[in-house]
C-alpha cells in the first residue's frame, strides 16, 4: 500500500469543500452520478469504435447501493474505470487551470461559491462534503488489475491492489454527520430524480424496503433493487410533451448549474438530414469563458449515442457559451475526431445550428426585452468575437449585439441608433480607444455633440480590432470619430477661410513639435477643447500600438499622431497675435500633451509637462 500526499490545490479545494459549502450538499450525488455516465459514455464509444473493444459485452447501468447499517453508500459503474495511474492522476492533481481559478473566486459566501462547484469540474471532491472516508475500488476496461483508492480527504490517500470482477468503478462513500439524512431511500430517489433523471443510462436504487405483511401483520424488510430514473434521451421526445420544468432540469443535469437557463432551442430536422439539437443559454456567463482550457458544453451524440463534447468541432468558438446537444441519425457511430473535421454531414448541421442559435436570440430580443438585455449583459463580448471570425452570420451578428451611446442611456442597437440618424447623416459614427469615461469625454465628440448627431461609445477592449474590419451595417457606413477624415463631411462653409487665416500659427507649431507629429492642421470637429489627437484611416489607435508594443509585438509601425487646433478656441486666438513669441515653445507642447492626455495616452515625459505648465502659470499669475 501507497500513502501518498495531494497536489497543494487539491487540499485547499477539499479544505473550502468540507469547510465552506454546505449549502447543497445533496449536489455530491449528481456530480458522483455524472462521472459514472460520462465513463460509460467512454466506454460505449470505444466499444463502437476501437478494434480491441468492439464485440465487448457492454451492459451500461449505474447503481446505488444503500447500506443503512454499515452507513454507506456505493456508487458503481460499468464504465471505462480507471487504473492506478489514472486514480492518481485524476484523484490526486487538478489539471485545469478553470478549477485554480475557481479557488481564486471564491467570494466566501458558502451559496455563492457552491453554485460555482458544478462548473468547475470539483465535482469527486464533493464527496467529502457528506464523507468522513471515500473508498474507490476501480478497473480499467482492457485490464485485469484493478486498483483501490482510499481517502478522508485531509492529508493524502492510499493506492493499492484491489479485484473487482469486470471494468468499472465503484465508489464507496462512507456517510458523516452531515451525510446521514442521505441513508434514506426516498431522499436518494429524490436527488436522483431531480437531477439525474435524464441520464441516458438506467440508475438502480438497491435498498431495504418496508412493506405490510398483511398474512403476519407487521412490517416486513426486504431487499430490493429498482431502477429510479427515466433514461430517456428527453431531447428525443416531441416538444409538445415536454414542459419548462423538463427543460430546466435537463440543463441542470447537464450543465452542473444551480440556476435556470435564460434560452432554451430545440429543434428537430427532418429533410436530407435528420438531427436533433437542443441547446440552452445560461442565465451567467462561467467565470473560466475566457480561459484558454474553457471546456464547451455541447455533446454530440449519433442515435442517442455520446460521441464526444469536443465542442470546437460542434460550434464556433464564439459561441463556448452555448450548452447541449446535437443528436445526429446520420453520422456513422464510429466516427472519429479526425474526420468529423472534414465531415460535411457534421458541417451542415454546425452551419444550421449557429443560424438557428443566432436567429432564435433575434426573435428572443424583440419577443423577451428583459432577458434579451440579461443575455446581453453576459455575452454580448462573445458575440463581438463572432463578429470578427464568422463573416457569413456577420449582418445578423450585428442585429444582435448592443453598444454604449452618446445619446442614449445603457445600451442600444445599431438599428435603434440607424433609425436616429439625423437628416443628411452620411454614416453612423464611433469611438474607441478607451474606457467608457475617457471616450465620453474625448474632444473627437465636441462637433458630434454640437451638432446632435450620435456616436456610439465602443469602450470594449475588442471593440477597436473588431469595428476596425467592418465598413458597414447594411447600407450604412460605420466611421471611426479617430480617423483623420471622419470629421470632413461635417464641416461648414464657415469653416475654410477660418483655416487658412490660422495658417502661420500651425507652422509655428509645426515646426516647434518637428517629426513628433505627422501633422499640424485646422480642427472643424472640435468645440470646447483647443486641440485634440486624431489618426489616419487603417492607422491603429495609439492605445492599439501601445498594447501591440506590450504584448511584444516587436514591429508595430510607429503611427505618428495628427494634432489637430481649435480656430474658435479662445486660447487659439490669442496665441495666433503671439505666433512668433518665446511662450509658443511652451504652448505648441502643452496642445499635444493634454490631447494625449485626453486620449489616455501617458506622457513621456511627465516632468517636463509639468514645468511648462507652471512656467504658463507663473506669466499668468
Ligand atoms: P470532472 O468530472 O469534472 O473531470 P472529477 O473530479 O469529478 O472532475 O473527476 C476527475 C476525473 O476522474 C474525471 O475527469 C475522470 O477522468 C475520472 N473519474 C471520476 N469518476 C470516474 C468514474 N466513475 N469512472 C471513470 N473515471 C472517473
Amino acid at each position: 500500500m501507497q500513502n501518498r500526499e495531494f497536489q497543494t490545490e487539491v487540499s485547499q479545494l477539499l479544505h473550502l469543500i468540507i469547510h465552506s459549502l454546505y449549502s447543497h450538499p445533496e449536489i455530491f450525488l449528481r456530480e458522483l452520478i455524472s462521472n459514472s455516465s460520462d465513463a460509460l459514455d467512454k466506454l460505449r464509444h470505444l466499444t463502437l469504435t476501437e478494434d480491441g473493444f468492439k464485440g465487448l459485452a457492454f451492459e451500461p447501468r449505474i447503481d446505488l447501493t444503500l447500506d443503512e447499517e454499515a452507513q454507506t453508500l456505493t456508487i458503481a459503474d460499468t464504465g471505462i474505470g480507471m487504473n492506478e495511474e489514472d486514480l492518481v492522476s485524476h484523484l490526486g492533481t487538478i489539471a485545469r487551470s478553470g478549477t485554480k481559478s475557481f479557488l481564486n473566486h471564491l467570494s466566501g459566501d458558502a451559496k455563492k461559491d457552491s453554485n460555482l462547484i458544478g462548473q468547475f469540474g470539483v465535482g469527486f471532491y464533493s464527496a467529502f462534503m457528506v464523507a468522513d472516508r471515500v473508498e474507490v475500488i476501480s478497473r480499467k476496461a482492457g485490464e485485469e488489475q484493478a486498483c483501490r483508492w482510499e481517502s478522508d480527504g485531509k492529508t493524502g490517500y492510499t493506492v493499492d491492489a484491489a479485484e473487482r470482477e469486470q471494468a468499472g468503478t465503484t465508489v464507496i462513500v462512507h456517510l458523516n454527520e452531515e451525510g446521514k439524512q442521505y441513508a434514506n431511500n426516498w431522499r436518494l430517489q429524490e436527488i436522483v430524480k431531480k437531477y439525474s433523471n435524464h441520464i441516458a443510462f438506467p440508475i438502480f436504487l438497491t435498498y431495504d424496503k418496508s412493506e405490510w405483511n398483511a398474512e403476519e401483520e407487521k412490517q416486513e424488510k426486504t431487499r430490493v433493487t429498482e431502477q429510479v430514473n427515466a433514461a430517456s434521451a428527453l431531447w428525443r421526445r416531441p416538444k409538445s410533451e415536454l414542459t419548462d420544468e423538463d427543460y430546466k432540469e435537463m440543463y441542470k443535469g447537464i450543465s452542473g448549474d444551480f440556476e435556470d437557463p435564460l434560452f432554451w432551442f430545440h429543434t428537430k430536422a427532418e429533410g436530407s438530414l435528420e438531427y436533433t439539437t437542443l441547446f440552452f443559454i445560461p442565465s451567467k456567463a462561467p467565470l473560466d469563458l475566457y480561459q484558454s482550457d474553457y471546456q464547451g458544453g455541447v455533446k454530440l451524440y449519433v442515435k442517442r449515442v455520446f460521441i464526444l463534447d469536443d465542442s470546437r468541432e460542434l460550434l464556433p468558438q464564439y459561441l463556448r457559451f452555448v450548452k447541449g446537444i446535437i443528436d445526429s441519425e446520420d453520422l456513422p457511430l464510429n466516427v472519429s475526431r479526425e474526420i468529423l473535421q472534414q465531415n460535411r454531414v457534421l458541417q451542415s448541421i454546425r452551419t444550421a445550428s449557429v443560424k438557428k442559435i443566432l436567429s432564435e436570440l433575434k426573435t428572443q430580443a424583440v419577443n423577451q426585452p428583459e432577458k434579451y438585455a440579461q443575455f446581453i449583459a453576459e455575452f454580448n463580448r462573445p458575440l463581438k468575437e463572432g463578429l470578427y471570425g464568422d463573416f457569413a452570420n456577420r449582418e445578423t451578428l450585428l442585429e444582435l449585439i448592443r453598444v454604449k451611446s452618446s445619446l442614449v442611456d445603457g445600451v442600444t442597437s445599431l438599428a435603434e441608433a440607424k433609425a436616429r440618424m439625423r437628416e443628411g447623416q452620411k454614416a453612423l459614427y464611433y469611438i474607441t480607444g478607451g474606457k467608457e469615461q475617457l471616450l465620453r469625454n474625448s474632444p473627437l465628440l465636441e462637433v458630434y455633440r454640437k451638432k446632435g448627431i450620435e456616436v456610439l461609445i465602443l469602450d470594449d477592449d475588442i471593440d477597436e480590432i473588431v469595428f476596425g474590419t467592418i465598413a458597414a451595417y447594411g447600407e450604412t457606413a460605420l466611421k471611426s470619430v479617430n480617423n483623420a477624415g471622419a470629421a470632413e463631411e461635417l464641416k461648414d462653409e464657415s469653416d475654410a477661410p477660418k483655416s487658412e487665416g490660422l495658417e502661420p500659427l500651425l507652422a509655428r507649431i509645426r515646426g516647434i513639435l518637428g517629426d513628433r507629429v505627422k501633422d499640424v492642421r485646422a480642427s472643424v470637429r472640435l468645440a470646447d477643447s483647443p486641440s485634440c489627437i486624431v489618426r489616419d484611416e487603417d492607422a491603429p489607435s495609439l492605445q492599439m500600438q501601445q498594447m501591440m508594443r506590450a504584448m511584444g509585438q516587436a514591429n508595430v509601425p510607429e503611427v505618428k499622431p495628427t494634432l489637430e487646433i481649435n480656430p474658435d478656441h479662445a486660447i487659439v486666438k490669442k496665441l495666433e497675435a503671439r505666433a512668433e513669441d518665446e511662450l509658443m515653445v511652451d504652448a505648441a507642447w502643452l496642445l499635444l500633451d493634454q490631447a494625449l492626455l485626453l486620449e489616455g495616452i501617458p506622457l513621456e515625459n511627465p516632468g517636463e509637462f509639468v514645468q511648462r505648465l507652471n512656467r504658463v502659470l507663473g506669466q499668468t499669475v
